[in-house]
């Protein structure tokens, strides 16, 4: 593999690339990984690190978006249901099952209402009853029949979900249950979707923290902010997969757009054992009393996450969790759980983005569509390139989108396609083991480590685990001082093998350490210290990424150490 200097170094001696793709979230990531497995030149950039824009902020399910279909979204939701299947098949490591209750409070509402708000005649929606949502899973079922790897949905009246959920509030009546997936570390998926396309082509090169800065004619200006170096690249095609800074990007290049229609959304996640314990193993995913839907989401190490908000907002920059959005997702656990108290107290972690939907009239933000679309701007008198946005897009479905972006840019190079990505594992998901025990049997006979080091490893990693043990089996390692959980090897292999530029990638994004609670400034000075050694920062270096990660852990998480 190219270290990141010779990657920009190579870009300088060869400046021409038949792809340059702008945004280094999934979207971007997937056309990129899509493209070099058609062995095509592609260069990848991003102005921060990896999955660190709004695909670092999602709700971490992988859905078909039930509620899409209210909004008579059948082709999104059949493609986002096939998606998930491939998903938990291609990366099994990353996307695990999720037992999703919706507790419903009546019968027939929303019966009239709901083919009203279909077609459009209505527009916020009214409280779903059960006769609803019972046809919306019908169709749920249906759509996901590709690729079925769960279950289909059941409906169990009040006394029977009593026995699962003994806290519901009083009036609920029914609960509707049924299975999607979710992701607890979507980040990672991004480091090895990006790690396999670079593998699989000598032509695919990505480099994060780069910025697109201006284009003229032919050229695009690049800036390493690291360094402060620019130079230009000359692509035959622009993908500008910025995300919710799509306009913003194309601004820059010279071009007027109007694509995006961003909204903010923000999660909080909490250390509140009795609400976890209240989930069961199983997310809650119901309406609130403004008709909103929102989650309660039972995450890894214990931790619960709830959401979401849905506030229009212009400058992506801008987004961080405001009080009364914290206010408000506290309150939501009394909604179905009314004898659980949660407060400020129990906020270890909050996280907001913005979602790039396209642009739609002032109005209820949750009938703006969710499904994705390109947009062509064909060369100008600014630029000689034809640049594709990709606006929407959920994480979901960016292998789809993916792959049609991939197959526009083939048709347009006169190029195609060799392979699909549907059936190719993602990293550690592959060689997937059917018998874990077995699988970390070998391990530890190869390795010696300690079993549930190796355990938590393959949680963490998956099959990729075998090399992080092999690292850490190869030489003096020990558990970090301020979190035992980590070894320093591990630490020193993420931060060799993964792209890590600034600490804050490796505590907020390689790993969720950051994430969990009990994070502090001691720990972040030891991981600070182990990643200085790997990258070779001198100490004035290593203090201001200290300051760099925990500035940003306070300013966008309210996390302070
Ligand atoms: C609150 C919320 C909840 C969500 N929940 C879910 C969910 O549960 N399930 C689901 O499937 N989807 C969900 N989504 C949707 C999904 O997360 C996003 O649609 C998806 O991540 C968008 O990815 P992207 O690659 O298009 O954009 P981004 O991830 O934002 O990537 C764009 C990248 O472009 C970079 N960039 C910007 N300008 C430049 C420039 N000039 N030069 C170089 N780089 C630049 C940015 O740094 C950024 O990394 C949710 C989104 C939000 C915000």
């Amino acid at each position: 593999m190219l270290t990141r200097t010779q990657k920009w170094d190579r870009l300088k001696a060869n400046p021409n690339a038949s792809v340059l793709v702008i945004g280094a979230g999934i979207n971007g990531i997937g056309t990129f990984r899509d493209l070099a497995h058609q062995g095509v030149d592609v260069v990848l950039v991003d102005k921060a690190d990896y999955g660190s824009g709004a695909s670092a902020a999602s709700s971490h399910m992988l859905h078909g978006g039930i509620r899409y279909l209210e909004n008579g979204e059948f082709r999104l939701v059949r493609e986002a249901l096939t998606e998930r299947n491939l998903m938990l098949r291609n990366a099994p490591h990353y996307s695990k099952p999720l037992l999703t209750s919706i507790p419903i409070f009546n019968l027939f509402s929303g019966l009239f209402n709901a083919p009203l708000k279909f077609l459009r005649l209505r527009e916020k929606p009214s409280e779903r009853g059960a006769l609803v949502i019972k046809i919306g899973l019908i169709f749920y079922d249906w759509f996901a029949r590709s690729y079925r790897v769960m279950p289909t949905h059941r409906m169990l009246g009040r006394s029977e979900a009593l026995k699962t959920y003994p806290g519901l509030r009083e009036d609920v009546k029914y609960v509707a249950q049924y299975y999607d997936a979710y992701m607890p570390n979507p980040e990672r998926i991004c480091v090895e979707l990006v790690q396999e396309a670079e593998r699989v082509s000598e032509q695919a090169i990505a480099l994060n923290y780069v910025q697109v800065t201006g284009a003229a004619k032919d050229k695009v200006s690049l800036r390493d902010d690291l360094t402060g170096e620019t130079l230009e690249i000359t692509p035959k095609l622009v993908v500008n997969a910025a995300g919710p800074w799509i306009d913003f990007t194309m601004q820059a290049m010279g071009m007027e757009t109007k694509f995006i229609g961003g909204t903010k959304g923000s999660h909080l996640i909490l250390d509140h054992p009795e609400l976890y314990r209240a989930c069961n193993g199983g997310e809650f995913f119901f309406e609130n009393k403004d008709g909103r839907i929102v989650l309660i989401l039972p995450y890894i190490n214990g931790r619960v996450m709830v959401g979401t908000t849905d506030i229009r907002i212009d400058d992506p920059e801008k987004a961080v969790c405001t009080p009364e959005e914290t206010r408000y997702m506290l309150e939501l656990v009394n909604r179905i759980l009314p004898g659980i108290t949660v407060g400020e107290e129990h906020i270890v972690f909050k996280f907001s983005g913005v979602r790039p939907l396209p642009t739609a009239d002032k109005g209820y933000t949750g009938n703006v569509s969710r499904d994705h679309s390109i947009k062509v701007t064909e060369p100008d008198g600014v630029v000689a390139f034809p640049t594709l946005s990709l606006v929407g897009g959920k994480w979901t479905t960016y292998r789809a989108f993916s792959e049609q972006t991939a197959d526009r840019v083939l048709e347009r190079l006169g190029r195609q396609r060799k392979v699909s990505t549907t059936h190719i594992a993602i990293g550690g998901g592959r060689d997937y083991p059917t018998d874990e025990d077995e699988w970390i049997n070998h391990l530890e006979a190869e390795t010696h480590l300690d079993r549930d080091r190796l355990r938590t490893l393959f949680e963490r990693y998956g099959t990729t685990a075998r090399e992080v043990a092999g690292f850490m089996a190869d030489g003096d390692d020990a558990p970090l001082r301020f979190h035992p959980g980590y070894t320093r090897r591990e630490i020193e292999w993420i931060a060799a093998t993964e792209q890590v530029i600034h600490l804050d990638d490796l505590v907020l994004r390689r790993t969720v350490m950051a994430w969990l609670g009990g994070f502090t400034r001691d720990l972040l000075t030891e991981v600070g210290g182990i990643v200085a050694g790997v990258a070779g920062w001198d100490s004035d270096r290593a203090a201001a990424e200290i300051e760099r990660a925990a500035a940003i852990l306070k300013d966008r998480h309210d996390v302070v150490v």
